[in-house]
């Protein structure tokens, strides 16, 4: 009894395609344990009192938390110095989490 099978060295199969995540711009996945949230920049009526040029502060709104669908406000610099992204901060709410800003526009 003789074996003629031949050692399969050329059975590698060619590498499957990358599977490619559908791109859903509504709810994008967590990226490193952060959650995008919408947010917007808000500018201070008044002047700040302790910024030496009196510029307005700028405030980054979250207008819909992804983890407690409220707002959350973070201070971005004043004006015409706004600190923007990429920035990220955590939920104070009861569930909490990190979330970041993918952008923001004025
Ligand atoms: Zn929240």
């Amino acid at each position: 009894m003789t074996t003629t099978a031949a050692p399969t060295l050329f059975d590698d199969e060619p590498p499957a395609p990358a599977a490619r995540t559908p791109r859903t711009p509504d709810r994008p996945e967590a990226v490193n344990g952060l959650r995008p949230a919408p947010a917007r920049l808000i500018a201070a009526h008044d002047p700040d009192i302790h910024d030496p040029e009196g510029r307005p502060l700028l405030y980054l709104v979250v207008t819909c938390c992804p983890y407690c669908g409220h707002q959350h406000v973070h201070p971005a610099g004043h004006t015409g110095e706004p600190r923007l992204c990429p920035r990220n901060s955590r939920c104070v709410g009861p569930q909490g989490g990190a979330y970041y800003f993918p952008a923001v526009h004025q």
